[in-house]
Order: C-alpha cells, then sequence, then structure tokens
C-alpha cells in the first residue's frame, strides 16, 4: 500500500509539473483529490479491516499525501490568479486626474413644503394627518357620501374606474367616510373631539391644461365634536389662511352647494397678487377662491353610523397645487410634475 501511495505521488508530481493553465489545475484537483475514483480515497476504504496499527500508519501517510496534493495546487492557483489581476490591470488603464461626479443636495419639492407647512399648522390645532387609499371603492368615495348612484354631482368629479365598484379617488373626503365609519364602531367611545386631516393623490378625468391636471394633491380636513358649530369652521378656516398666506389675509365665505355638507359654504381671500385691488390671477374680482367647507350633512352622518343628534362636525378641503400656485407665484400647474430640475431648485430658499 505504501509504494502504491508513493507511486499516486509521482503521477501527481508528474501531472502537476504539465499543468499550463487554471483548466488543466482543476482536472488535476478533481483526479487526485475530490474525485470519488481518487486513489486516497479508495485506499481508506482498502484499509478499513486492516489492524489498528497498519490503519494508523496508512491512514497518516494518506492524510499527509494529500495535504501535500492540496498544498502545491493552491501556490499554483494562486501564481494563476496573480497573472491574471496583473493582465487586467495592464487592460484597465485609470486616469484618476478625471474629474469626479458632482453630487449636488436636493431641494424639498414645491407640494411636499406645502404639505410640511399644512402638518405643522393642523397638528399644533391637535389634529392627526392621514394619506389614505387612492384606490377606493365606489362605496366610500360616493355613496357613503351622500353621492348615490345616478347623483348629478357624480358628473362634476367624472371619475376613473378601475373595475364597476373600484375608482381612483377623486376627492380625499373618502378619508371622511372611513373616519365616521370607523368612529361609528367606536360607540360610547368617540373622543370628545376628533381632528383628522387627510391628504394625497386624487384623479378625475379632466383634460390637462395650465391650471387643470387629471391627477393632482388634496387637503381635506374633518373635526368632530359633542359641540361643534359653523362658528368653529370660519375661526379654522380665517386661521389656517393666515397662516398660510400672511397675517393681512382675509376670508370671505359664500353659500354653495356639497353634497356632503350642509350649509356649504366656498371660501375665498383677497388676492395675494394684488391685495384686493383687482388683477389678472384674480379676474380684476380682488378675490381667489381657494377652498370648499360645510358642516357635515345629517345624510353623511346616517349613511355611516353616526348620531347626527348627537355629533356634528366641520369638514373643508382644498387643493395643494392651487395652494402652491398662489403662494410661489406658479402660473402652469404642470410646471409641478414635470421635475424640470430649473424649476425645482427656485424652492432651496423654502422650507426647512
Ligand atoms: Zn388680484
Amino acid at each position: 500500500m505504501i509504494q502504491r501511495i508513493k507511486d499516486f505521488k509521482l503521477k501527481f508530481d508528474k501531472s502537476i509539473k504539465e499543468v499550463k493553465n487554471k483548466e488543466d489545475l482543476d482536472k488535476v484537483r478533481s483526479n487526485f483529490v475530490t474525485s470519488k475514483d481518487s486513489f486516497l480515497i479508495t485506499a481508506f476504504s482498502e484499509i478499513k479491516k486492516s489492524t489498528p496499527e497498519v490503519k494508523k500508519e496508512i491512514g497518516e501517510l494518506i492524510n499527509k499525501t494529500k495535504k501535500y496534493f492540496i498544498d502545491e495546487i493552491n501556490k499554483l492557483s494562486e501564481k494563476f490568479q496573480k497573472v491574471e489581476y496583473n493582465e487586467l490591470l495592464k487592460k484597465e488603464k485609470w486616469d484618476v486626474s478625471i474629474e469626479g461626479l458632482q453630487f449636488k443636495p436636493g431641494t424639498s419639492h414645491p407640494l411636499n413644503l406645502v404639505i410640511d407647512e399644512i402638518r405643522q399648522i393642523f397638528t399644533e390645532l391637535g389634529y392627526e394627518m392621514i394619506n389614505g387609499t387612492e384606490f377606493e371603492t365606489d362605496d366610500f368615495c360616493f355613496q357613503k357620501l351622500n353621492l348615490p348612484i345616478g347623483h348629478p354631482a357624480r358628473d362634476m368629479q367624472d371619475t376613473f374606474y378601475v373595475d364597476e365598484s373600484t375608482v381612483l379617488r377623486t376627492h380625499c373626503t373618502n378619508m371622511t367616510a372611513r373616519a365616521l365609519s370607523q368612529l361609528a364602531k367606536a360607540k360610547e367611545t368617540i373622543p370628545a373631539n376628533v381632528g383628522m386631516i387627510s391628504y394625497g393623490n386624487v384623479y378625475r378625468r379632466d383634460d390637462d391644461d395650465a391650471t387643470h391636471s387629471h391627477q393632482f394633491m388634496q387637503v381635506d380636513g374633518l373635526l368632530m365634536g359633542e359641540n361643534i358649530s359653523f362658528a368653529n369652521l370660519k375661526w379654522t378656516l380665517e386661521y389656517v389662511c393666515k397662516r398660510l398666506f400672511g397675517q393681512e389675509t382675509v376670508i370671505r365665505m359664500r353659500p354653495s352647494f356639497f353634497p356632503f355638507t350642509e350649509p356649504s359654504a366656498e371660501v375665498d381671500i383677497n388676492c395675494v397678487s394684488c391685495n384686493g385691488i383687482g388683477c389678472r390671477i384674480c379676474k380684476y374680482s380682488g378675490w381667489i377662491e381657494i377652498l370648499g367647507s360645510g358642516m357635515i350633512a345629517k345624510e353623511v352622518f346616517e349613511l355611516n353610523g353616526i348620531d347626527s343628534n348627537k355629533y356634528q362636525a366641520i369638514a373643508y378641503g382644498w387643493g395643494i397645487e392651487r395652494i402652491a400656485m398662489l403662494k410661489f407665484g406658479v402660473t402652469n400647474i404642470r410646471d409641478f410634475y414635470e421635475n424640470n430640475d430649473k424649476f425645482l431648485k427656485q424652492f432651496k430658499f423654502f422650507g426647512k
């Protein structure tokens, strides 16, 4: 056996001397070390029945030989790796004098600046701000907001239907219906006052132009409690408009109609551009329409399972783009969506 091992070693030495590349080396590794048919592996089974002394002597010799094979193979493998690496270095020439890429810090998007400001104002007032789902059921987007199938106001909000009962929400007011339905489950444990702001993308089938987009952002507010009145609505809207557009801002409320509020009011502010004198932006009226609002209608309370004799709520909704356009003097709504670096960079002085 000892002689056979010595012969096998000689065979190995001869083979490894003939190795010229990595492929040859892989073959040697397989034939002499890893293959099941390698003599070093079969030799072990051959000495199984021998005496312990023989087993020990031959076993040690086999292991020593195996270690020698592996060491020789590794030495050669390292040599090939070095050659390969040096060839790669020769091929890849690096010009260390080339100027590196410059990464400039980004700026907040103007719509995010408005959202952040609204979040700040309403969080201070104790409201919770939520985002909510853009895919919505017909039920929460319309029916639970007193807009049953066939209601004429549905036409005003020409809708993208995903299937018969699912829509891309046409307003953030869907979250008002969801909040009321959720509160109804709480029954006796409804908090004394619940303030919620929802915001996000809404979709309407609209022809895009300088002031219209089929996708835009809205903010909707809801304050519900047992002693909420129209006075709370007026105070809140006046406070928020002054915070958004400056302390000298004046608001004007005009009677209006929305299916989910009664009474309803549209809210104007004095023109931010001409301060009420009259200009192109306010169409020479001195006023700019800014949002819709009202007291949640009894029907909406009932549709969502809330006792309309016990609770009242104020609600209001407005477009984030509209606020951003007025605040920053942007005249084309599409500027917000086109990711034009020159446009966006102008807002680096706003916000935090
Ligand atoms: Zn004006």
